[in-house]
């Protein structure tokens, strides 16, 4: 983490007005979208002058959180995203590690001489890339390091309904309805703190979650049904998506979201993995239960990464290619996925 003097030299920056670009990762998810939005809110209303954008579109089942519509879709307006980030006087680097982690805005961002501040919660972040950083791998999400951000700025007070709607949209996404990276008190304070503020937990649940159309809940049935392979030597579960999966069920952005987490339901499965064919590549999802870390194996054979119980990767080989891969991998860990959580 930044130390204090830099975090006043910030604090001091923020003191007059600036123009500031919000950016997040590729395929952003209700942390990303939530800690973008919340905020985007937050430096508005303290007076600044504020754009953000994401590389590529968000799923759906965010699109009822307040602000949505401004957010700026690198992958169809680059040219003004350019010009944003031209005349930025800082830019917000929120829920990645990396700067590789915003896709086809990496270029420009990589290019970019504009001080960059990161708030973020992943595994090893590039400190180098970054001006000013609040890093916090403990934290739940990075929408519980934006609360810390604006408490850091004294301005808790400014939190509104909307504003605590995008935190409490990170925080319950990115801890799955509080059931992994959740032992931290201060993560349950800052909920009731939100609570306090207007959220509806409940309504909010129903917003994310209750919203799947049929082919979404089929394609969850297909996987299950046809798709997943247990490796009962590794504890393991496999499941892939082919192109041609993905049309019969009319695929939509986040329809295959949690899908990789249902096999952990089975008590004897430590280790979840989703394989998705997607244009030029296949996306992979690990997870895991207890300490079997998924980040060293994206991370060491799949080029990603994440946290210890989740991660993504990718490779450019073929389905079939890739499961063999992963068959192959699962060896040099096979007595480290061979534990059973008691109590
Ligand atoms: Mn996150």
């Amino acid at each position: 983490m930044t130390s204090t003097e830099d975090m006043k030299e910030l604090q001091g920056l923020l003191g007059s007005k600036k123009n500031i670009l919000i950016t997040t990762h590729t395929n952003p998810d209700g942390d990303a979208i939530g800690s973008s939005l919340a905020m985007l809110h937050y430096l508005r209303k303290i007076g600044h002058h504020v754009n953000a954008m994401v590389p590529n579109n968000f799923p759906g089942f965010l699109a009822w959180l307040p602000g949505t519509s401004d957010l700026l879709i690198y992958e169809k307006q680059p040219k003004l995203v350019q010009q944003y980030l031209q005349s930025a006087d800082l830019v917000f680097c929120l829920d990645y590690n990396a700067l590789n982690r915003v896709g086809s805005a990496t270029d420009v961002l990589v290019s970019s001489t504009v001080p960059k501040v990161l708030i973020d919660h992943h595994i090893k972040p590039e400190l180098e890339s970054f001006k000013y950083a609040l890093s916090n791998v403990g934290a739940s999400s990075t929408g519980e390091l934006i609360y810390d951000f604006i408490d850091m700025m004294g301005d808790t007070a400014l939190i509104d309904k909307e504003i605590a709607e995008a935190i409490y949209t990170g925080i319950v996404t990115d801890t799955g309805s509080f059931s992994f990276a959740a032992n931290n008190p201060k993560t349950y304070q800052i909920t009731a703190e939100l609570i306090d503020k207007g959220v509806d937990a409940q309504k909010i649940h129903r917003l994310i979650y209750d919203t799947f159309s049929e082919n979404r809940l089929r394609l969850l049935g297909h996987a299950i049904s046809e798709r997943m392979i247990i490796l009962d030597e590794y504890h393991t579960s496999l499941i892939y998506f082919t192109k041609e999966d993905l049309k019969k069920y009319d695929y939509q952005i986040g329809d295959a979201e949690g899908i990789v987490n249902y096999p952990l339901m089975m008590e004897k499965i430590n280790m979840s993995i989703l394989l998705s064919e997607r244009d030029k590549q296949i996306r992979i999802s690990f997870r895991s239960k207890g300490d079997f870390s998924v980040n060293d194996l994206a991370r060491k054979y799949f080029k990603g990464g994440g946290h210890r119980n989740a991660a993504g990767g990718k490779t450019y080989i073929s389905m079939e290619k890739a499961i063999d891969k992963i068959k192959a991998t699962l060896k040099e860990y096979k007595e480290q996925l061979d534990y059973k959580l008691s109590y």
